[in-house]
């Protein structure tokens, strides 16, 4: 595994040369650990030129450090997802490693183990009917209001990482915003399966789905819970059959492989902002990094074509009405 330096070094070596697409570095994540504090510069990737007319899709991998799939796979193919995203006229902001202390620990948190309050993919409070706060509504859209998790009425605790993702994601322009892909890696499960986590109407991933069904099984019908094991609803996990899953949320995979659960992560905060295609890929432990690499590409280029065939669409009446 590449120590954070080196991921940078080979990120930067797939991009040297372009004038489309530029690292920019984001400030200093502190932690403090036994000997004192140790600093992590924090990066992103984008294109260049954004304009005020230009689409955009959002991809972030390595929130959780011992999900190193997705990070492996943007230091490698980097040069590769932004030549297609500039021959479909898509503009990229890319979170390549969102954890660098954790990824580097080899642990889902960073190097100081904090959890927040609700996992490091802390994004969205919601309040519900009766009042109270949640961070998880599970697979029922059923809520009052929903907040940044990060709106000071709470007071809620995010480690380090998210606190700095709150502050980027509040310079992007969401209304530009066609896409977010969150690039997890299931470590749980340890038999080789693709499955994915979206909102809407899903069957526009169709074509996405048959592509990975070719690389890895799908895994569907599937009752999964791995790596809930935060917050005040979380009851013991069960494992079955090798898998770490759960009766009681009903959160059960489609026959596509799609789990529909309004968790509060990145996903569901973009949803909420309006985005469309809001989507976390999940490669579950079974797979090589091969085929992660192949699962997590076709969700890249699937996601930019759609974003790219939506752009060329002119713009119809409930559009207008919804902008205003
Ligand atoms: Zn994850």
């Amino acid at each position: 595994m590449p120590s954070y330096s080196q991921f940078l070094a080979a990120l930067r070596l797939n991009l040297s040369g372009r004038s489309d697409a530029r690292i920019e570095t984001g400030g200093i994540l502190r932690y403090r650990t036994a000997d004192g504090t140790v600093d992590y510069e924090s990066v992103k990737v984008v294109s260049e030129p954004i304009l005020a007319e230009d689409r955009i899709i959002i991809i972030r991998a390595g929130i959780h450090g011992d999900e190193v799939a997705g990070p492996l796979t943007l230091m490698k193919y980097a040069g590769k997802i932004f030549d297609y995203a500039r021959l479909k006229g898509v503009k990229l902001v890319v979170f390549p490693l969102d954890n660098p202390s954790g990824f580097e620990a080899g642990t889902r948190y960073n190097v100081e183990g904090d959890r927040g309050d609700a996992g490091n993919n802390d994004f969205v409070r919601y309040q519900l009917q009766n009042g109270e706060i949640a961070d998880d509504l599970g697979s029922q859209n059923e809520f009052d209001r929903w907040y940044w998790s990060s709106d000071p009425r709470f007071g809620a605790h995010l480690p380090e990482e998210t606190r700095w993702l709150h502050r980027e994601l509040k310079k992007i322009p969401f209304t530009q915003v066609g896409a977010v892909l969150d690039i997890h890696g299931d470590n749980f499960i340890s038999r080789p399966y693709a499955y994915h986590y979206g909102f809407g109407d899903l069957s526009v991933y169709r074509p996405i789905v048959e592509k990975i069904s070719g690389i890895a099984p799908i895994l569907a019908h599937a009752e999964v819970n791995s790596g809930y094991l935060n917050g005040p609803g979380f009851i013991p996990e069960v494992v079955r059959d090798g898998q770490i899953v759960i009766g009681d949320l009903d959160v059960k995979s489609d026959e596509m492989g799609f789990i529909v659960r309004y968790d509060g992560s990145l996903p569901d905060l973009a949803s909420r902002l309006g985005v469309r295609y809001a989507i976390t890929v999940e490669t579950t432990a079974g797979l090589s990094q091969d085929q992660k690499d192949s699962v997590n590409l076709i969700w890249v280029y699937g996601l930019i074509d759609l974003v790219a065939a939506e752009s060329k669409r002119p713009l119809s009446d409930s559009d207008l009405v919804a902008d205003c």
